[in-house]
Protein backbone atom coordinates (compact mmCIF):
# COMPACT_ATOMS: atom_id res chain seq x y z
CA UNK A 1 0.00 0.00 0.00
CA UNK A 2 1.14 3.55 -1.01
CA UNK A 3 0.83 6.44 1.06
CA UNK A 4 -2.12 8.73 -0.42
CA UNK A 5 -0.29 12.35 0.00
CA UNK A 6 3.06 11.27 -1.64
CA UNK A 7 2.89 7.97 -2.93
CA UNK A 8 5.94 6.34 -1.12
CA UNK A 9 5.14 2.71 -0.09
CA UNK A 10 4.18 2.24 3.65
CA UNK A 11 5.88 0.89 6.57
CA UNK A 12 4.46 -2.30 7.09
CA UNK A 13 1.22 -2.40 10.05
CA UNK A 14 1.68 0.95 9.73
CA UNK A 15 -0.66 3.95 8.33
CA UNK A 16 2.02 7.02 9.02
CA UNK A 17 4.28 7.58 5.93
CA UNK A 18 7.93 7.69 6.87
CA UNK A 19 8.32 10.36 4.30
CA UNK A 20 5.95 13.04 4.49
CA UNK A 21 4.46 11.76 7.60
CA UNK A 22 0.91 12.13 6.59
CA UNK A 23 -1.21 9.88 8.63
CA UNK A 24 -3.56 7.72 6.05
CA UNK A 25 -7.19 6.93 6.51
CA UNK A 26 -7.53 4.07 5.13
CA UNK A 27 -9.92 1.77 7.19
CA UNK A 28 -13.28 2.92 6.42
CA UNK A 29 -12.98 3.18 2.60
CA UNK A 30 -14.37 0.39 1.88
CA UNK A 31 -17.62 0.27 4.77
CA UNK A 32 -20.59 2.04 4.08
CA UNK A 33 -21.00 5.06 6.51
CA UNK A 34 -24.28 6.52 7.29
CA UNK A 35 -23.13 9.96 7.71
CA UNK A 36 -19.58 11.19 8.48
CA UNK A 37 -19.56 11.11 12.37
CA UNK A 38 -16.45 12.71 12.67
CA UNK A 39 -18.11 15.77 14.57
CA UNK A 40 -19.91 13.63 17.53
CA UNK A 41 -18.08 13.04 20.21
CA UNK A 42 -18.48 10.04 22.51
CA UNK A 43 -17.56 8.98 26.33
CA UNK A 44 -14.11 7.14 25.45
CA UNK A 45 -10.86 7.72 25.07
CA UNK A 46 -8.74 6.63 22.50
CA UNK A 47 -6.15 4.21 24.25
CA UNK A 48 -3.24 5.66 22.57
CA UNK A 49 -3.29 9.14 22.53
CA UNK A 50 -6.22 10.03 25.23
CA UNK A 51 -7.94 11.94 22.84
CA UNK A 52 -11.54 11.97 22.98
CA UNK A 53 -13.08 9.41 20.64
CA UNK A 54 -15.74 10.05 17.91
CA UNK A 55 -18.62 8.52 17.24
CA UNK A 56 -18.70 7.33 13.80
CA UNK A 57 -22.10 5.57 12.59
CA UNK A 58 -21.75 2.34 10.42
CA UNK A 59 -24.91 1.49 7.64
CA UNK A 60 -23.72 -2.41 8.56
CA UNK A 61 -25.86 -5.23 10.86
CA UNK A 62 -28.37 -2.65 11.26
CA UNK A 63 -26.44 0.29 11.47
CA UNK A 64 -24.20 0.84 14.52
CA UNK A 65 -21.76 3.43 15.94
CA UNK A 66 -17.89 2.63 16.65
CA UNK A 67 -15.48 4.55 18.32
CA UNK A 68 -13.13 6.27 16.56
CA UNK A 69 -9.86 8.18 17.06
CA UNK A 70 -9.57 11.18 14.82
CA UNK A 71 -5.34 11.47 15.78
CA UNK A 72 -4.50 8.38 15.11
CA UNK A 73 -7.20 6.83 13.25
CA UNK A 74 -7.80 3.63 15.38
CA UNK A 75 -11.19 2.25 16.32
CA UNK A 76 -13.30 0.37 19.21
CA UNK A 77 -15.69 -2.02 18.48
CA UNK A 78 -17.99 -2.98 20.65
CA UNK A 79 -18.78 -6.79 21.03
CA UNK A 80 -20.22 -8.52 17.58
CA UNK A 81 -19.35 -5.44 16.05
CA UNK A 82 -16.24 -5.88 13.93
CA UNK A 83 -17.38 -9.42 13.02
CA UNK A 84 -20.54 -7.55 11.73
CA UNK A 85 -18.31 -5.00 9.52
CA UNK A 86 -16.51 -7.68 8.04
CA UNK A 87 -19.06 -9.22 7.31
CA UNK A 88 -21.12 -7.24 5.32
CA UNK A 89 -18.21 -5.14 4.06
CA UNK A 90 -16.70 -7.78 2.05
CA UNK A 91 -19.15 -9.63 -0.49
CA UNK A 92 -19.54 -13.04 -0.07
CA UNK A 93 -16.18 -15.36 -0.05
CA UNK A 94 -16.53 -18.62 -1.00
CA UNK A 95 -13.23 -20.09 -0.88
CA UNK A 96 -9.79 -19.64 0.40
CA UNK A 97 -7.30 -18.07 -1.66
CA UNK A 98 -4.08 -19.48 -0.41
CA UNK A 99 -1.56 -17.28 -2.80
CA UNK A 100 -3.37 -14.31 -1.68
CA UNK A 101 -3.55 -15.17 1.84
CA UNK A 102 -0.01 -15.87 1.81
CA UNK A 103 1.20 -12.62 0.16
CA UNK A 104 -0.69 -10.74 2.66
CA UNK A 105 1.47 -11.50 5.27
CA UNK A 106 4.17 -10.86 3.10
CA UNK A 107 3.05 -7.61 2.09
CA UNK A 108 2.09 -6.28 5.57
CA UNK A 109 4.96 -7.62 7.20
CA UNK A 110 5.43 -9.51 10.16
CA UNK A 111 4.35 -8.56 13.71
CA UNK A 112 7.04 -6.78 15.65
CA UNK A 113 7.05 -8.66 18.99
CA UNK A 114 9.52 -6.18 20.92
CA UNK A 115 7.96 -3.12 22.56
CA UNK A 116 4.80 -4.46 22.88
CA UNK A 117 2.71 -1.97 24.72
CA UNK A 118 -0.50 -2.98 26.50
CA UNK A 119 -3.49 -0.97 26.01
CA UNK A 120 -6.41 0.31 28.46
CA UNK A 121 -10.21 -0.40 27.31
CA UNK A 122 -11.80 2.85 27.00
CA UNK A 123 -14.32 1.71 28.48
CA UNK A 124 -13.66 -0.13 32.07
CA UNK A 125 -9.88 1.08 31.88
CA UNK A 126 -8.35 -2.47 32.52
CA UNK A 127 -5.48 -4.05 30.51
CA UNK A 128 -6.54 -5.24 27.66
CA UNK A 129 -5.41 -9.31 25.86
CA UNK A 130 -3.43 -9.11 22.41
CA UNK A 131 -4.64 -11.72 20.53
CA UNK A 132 -3.89 -12.66 17.43
CA UNK A 133 -7.42 -12.24 15.20
CA UNK A 134 -7.99 -15.40 13.12
CA UNK A 135 -4.53 -17.05 11.86
CA UNK A 136 -2.25 -15.50 8.61
CA UNK A 137 -3.95 -12.35 9.65
CA UNK A 138 -1.29 -10.29 10.81
CA UNK A 139 -3.36 -8.45 12.78
CA UNK A 140 -2.85 -8.55 16.68
CA UNK A 141 -5.97 -6.86 18.42
CA UNK A 142 -6.58 -5.31 21.64
CA UNK A 143 -9.40 -7.02 23.53
CA UNK A 144 -11.50 -6.46 26.75
CA UNK A 145 -13.57 -9.58 27.39
CA UNK A 146 -16.58 -7.67 28.89
CA UNK A 147 -16.23 -4.32 26.22
CA UNK A 148 -14.62 -5.05 22.61
CA UNK A 149 -11.47 -4.51 20.91
CA UNK A 150 -9.49 -1.84 19.50
CA UNK A 151 -7.87 -1.97 16.36
CA UNK A 152 -4.91 0.44 15.40
CA UNK A 153 -5.03 2.45 12.07
CA UNK A 154 -4.94 0.22 9.51
CA UNK A 155 -5.69 -3.13 11.30
CA UNK A 156 -9.36 -2.90 9.68
CA UNK A 157 -8.11 -2.49 6.62
CA UNK A 158 -5.65 -5.59 6.71
CA UNK A 159 -8.15 -7.51 8.27
CA UNK A 160 -10.86 -6.56 5.50
CA UNK A 161 -8.23 -7.52 2.88
CA UNK A 162 -7.59 -11.06 5.06
CA UNK A 163 -11.67 -11.47 4.78
CA UNK A 164 -11.40 -11.46 1.51
CA UNK A 165 -9.35 -13.67 0.82
CA UNK A 166 -10.83 -16.55 2.95
CA UNK A 167 -9.32 -16.10 5.71
CA UNK A 168 -12.38 -16.30 7.67
CA UNK A 169 -12.87 -19.76 6.11
CA UNK A 170 -9.54 -20.99 6.24
CA UNK A 171 -9.75 -20.08 10.13
CA UNK A 172 -12.97 -22.14 10.81
CA UNK A 173 -12.04 -25.11 8.46
CA UNK A 174 -8.36 -24.88 10.85
CA UNK A 175 -10.72 -25.05 13.96
CA UNK A 176 -12.86 -27.59 12.24
CA UNK A 177 -9.83 -29.80 12.17
CA UNK A 178 -8.42 -29.21 15.07
CA UNK A 179 -11.49 -30.35 17.08
CA UNK A 180 -11.84 -33.50 14.32
CA UNK A 181 -8.41 -34.20 15.24
CA UNK A 182 -9.62 -34.52 19.38
CA UNK A 183 -5.83 -34.59 19.81
CA UNK A 184 -3.10 -31.70 20.43
CA UNK A 185 -1.95 -30.39 17.36
CA UNK A 186 1.71 -31.62 16.94
CA UNK A 187 2.23 -30.16 13.36
CA UNK A 188 4.04 -26.35 13.18
CA UNK A 189 2.07 -23.50 11.44
CA UNK A 190 3.33 -24.19 8.06
CA UNK A 191 1.00 -27.26 7.60
CA UNK A 192 -1.62 -24.60 7.48
CA UNK A 193 -0.43 -23.86 3.60
CA UNK A 194 0.18 -27.00 2.61
CA UNK A 195 1.13 -26.03 -1.22
CA UNK A 196 2.77 -22.86 -0.41
CA UNK A 197 5.39 -24.10 1.78
CA UNK A 198 6.55 -26.97 -0.48
CA UNK A 199 9.32 -24.65 -1.43
CA UNK A 200 9.91 -23.58 2.03
CA UNK A 201 9.95 -27.01 2.99
CA UNK A 202 12.64 -28.11 0.54
CA UNK A 203 14.44 -25.13 1.85
CA UNK A 204 14.52 -26.78 5.15
CA UNK A 205 15.56 -30.49 3.81
CA UNK A 206 18.54 -28.48 1.42
CA UNK A 207 19.37 -26.64 5.07
CA UNK A 208 19.20 -29.99 6.98
CA UNK A 209 21.30 -32.00 3.96
CA UNK A 210 24.01 -28.82 4.44
CA UNK A 211 23.84 -29.78 8.10
CA UNK A 212 24.38 -33.48 7.27
CA UNK A 213 27.53 -32.79 5.15
CA UNK A 214 28.95 -30.16 7.15
CA UNK A 215 29.31 -32.78 10.47
CA UNK A 216 30.28 -35.15 8.16
CA UNK A 217 32.96 -33.12 6.70
CA UNK A 218 34.03 -32.33 10.41
CA UNK A 219 33.63 -35.66 11.65
CA UNK A 220 36.35 -36.77 8.36
CA UNK A 221 38.61 -34.01 9.59
CA UNK A 222 39.06 -35.51 13.08
CA UNK A 223 38.54 -39.07 12.72
ZN1 LIG B 1 3.74 10.17 2.17
ZN1 LIG C 1 -5.64 7.84 19.11
ZN1 LIG D 1 -13.39 -3.07 29.30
Amino acid sequence: MNCTNCGAPLPPKSNRCKFCKTLNDVDLLNVARRVDGNQETGSRDCPRCAEVLHIVHLDVGGGFGVDRCLTCHGIFFDPGELESVLDESVSKVCEVDYPRLAALVEEEGIEQVKNVTYLKCPDCKKFMNRKAYGSRSGVIVDQCRDHGVWLDGRELHMLLKWTKAGGQIHEQERKAREAEQNKPKLAGPIDDFPSFTREYRAGQIIDATDLFRAVRSIADILF
